[in-house]
């Protein structure tokens, strides 16, 4: 008989990344994703040694080839580096040497097999829930909806006649499936009390050249701390002949001791209010913006120019985190699923390794299940957790150490 499939829930960096080291193994698994097609993440994401280097032979390249591939600075025949200055960034958020920026979209479309290694992927298939296998080990039934409607999958009806050897969330920091598994946790994720503004913009390429590159010397990223605390980062997401995209971020800790309430300090904001920036923000940044230290410097005043700042696609992040414990990890597995990725352990988007522990679970346990089947798959997280509690603690300090100082207050006490 043909062995099930590993249902794998969620085509994100841990979901194509698991698929392709299971594959490696000759082990099929099938991808369920919510979305229609491949999403286009066109941002910069910093990948360490010790996550892109295992990658290389589950990819079956070298390291020139990746780099050409994915590297926010390779387009066409360009090779990039992606290579990051570490003077130019805040001490508490340089990462290992040999770290490299690669563009997200390009680091999916490669794990999705354009070289012809084609996963099975099933776009337009939200997970809603499951059905557990009566004896362990065996299958579990996958529920869920189709969230387009010219898809053959009716709504809300079981997967139907596939049903899998086990089944991996990699939904993400809002996992269904978390939900469904463990049911409501107060605090899961919970929201850390930083304001950031996030905008995204695309610069004409002879502009880039002659008022980014300078400053950035190779860089694909610099940060600052202004005097008021307020980390400013800019950061490079592609690269082509006629522009370059870039994102920069205006982050500060939120003032919780104060009488006047924080106006851009919005934990409970729902996620289409993202992209409403109070106008606050705008009379804030103009008085923190126009110091010396960012008029005096060419690449800040450019990026910071508050008129230029407005016309940006700008989006209020913020700095979700999800922690849980081994007993909430064990109950999602007793019904059916087992977490991995921000899942089980998201990390804010400063400061945080979230896309290189994703890809260090899913190659983890690949290894796992080609050793040792997916019975007993709990035992999985007995080898995970470690690293996923240290890398937890680094993404939490380096938050907190990236905006401690300034005249606002010290946010020290809360890590
Ligand atoms: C702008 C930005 C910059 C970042 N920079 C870095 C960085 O420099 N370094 C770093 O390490 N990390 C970074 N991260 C974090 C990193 O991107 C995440 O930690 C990582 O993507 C997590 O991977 P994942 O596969 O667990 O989840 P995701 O990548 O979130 O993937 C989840 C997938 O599941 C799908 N899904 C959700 N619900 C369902 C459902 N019910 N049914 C089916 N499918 C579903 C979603 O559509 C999505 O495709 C950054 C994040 C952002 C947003």
């Amino acid at each position: 008989m043909t062995p099930k499939p590993i249902a794998i829930v969620g085509a994100g960096l841990a979901g194509l990344t698991l698929n392709r080291a299971l594959a490696r193994h000759g082990i099929r698994s099938i991808i369920y994703e919510r979305a229609s097609a491949s999403p286009r993440h066109n941002y910069g994401i910093t990948l360490f040694p010790t996550t892109y280097e295992p990658l290389l032979s589950i990819l079956d390249t070298s390291l020139a080839a990746f780099t050409q591939r994915v590297a926010v600075d390779s387009y066409g025949s360009t090779s990039g580096t992606g290579f990051l200055d570490r003077e130019q960034l805040l001490p508490s958020t340089v990462p290992p040497p040999r770290s490299m920026r690669v563009n997200r979209a390009k680091l999916e479309t490669l794990l999705t097999g354009d070289d012809g290694a084609r996963p099975d992927v099933r776009y337009s298939h939200e997970a809603t829930g499951i059905i557990p296998s009566e004896d362990s080990g065996s299958a579990s039934l996958l529920l869920f909806k189709s969230v387009d409607s010219s898809s053959p999958v009716a709504s809300d009806s079981p997967a139907g006649t596939e049903s899998h050897a086990a089944i991996i969330d990699t939904e993400g920091v809002h996992s269904s499936l978390r939900t469904w598994s463990i049911g409501h946790i107060h605090n899961v994720p919970s929201v850390l009390p930083f304001v950031t503004i996030r905008g995204r913009r695309r610069v004409r390429r002879a502009v880039f050249d002659s008022k980014y590159a300078p400053a950035l010397r190779g860089s694909k990223a610099r940060e600052i701390k202004t005097e008021e605390g307020v980390v400013l980062g800019i950061y490079v997401d592609h690269v082509n002949d006629e522009d370059v995209g870039i994102t920069w971020i205006y982050s500060r800790a939120a003032r919780l001791d104060t009488t006047v309430p924080d106006a851009l300090f919005q934990p409970d904001r729902s996620t289409s209010e993202a992209s409403r920036i109070p106008d606050a923000f705008f009379d804030e940044a103009k008085h923190v913006l126009d110091t010396d230290s960012v008029r005096r410097d060419p690449l800040l005043a450019e990026v910071f120019d508050v008129q230029k700042m407005r016309n940006d696609r700008l989006l209020s992040w913020l700095m979700r985190s999800v922690d849980l414990e081994i007993e909430q990890l064990r109950q999602a597995y007793a019904r059916g699923v087992l977490l991995i990725g921000d899942a089980a352990h998201a990390q804010p988007i400063l400061g945080g390794e979230g896309a290189n522990q994703a890809i260090a679970d899913a190659l983890s346990l690949a290894e796992h299940i080609a050793v040792h089947g997916v019975g007993g798959l709990g035992e999985w997280y007995e080898t995970a957790l470690l690293r996923w509690e240290a890398s937890c603690q680094r993404a939490r300090r380096a938050i907190f150490e990236m905006h401690e100082g300034g005249s606002k207050g010290n946010v020290r006490a809360a890590i």
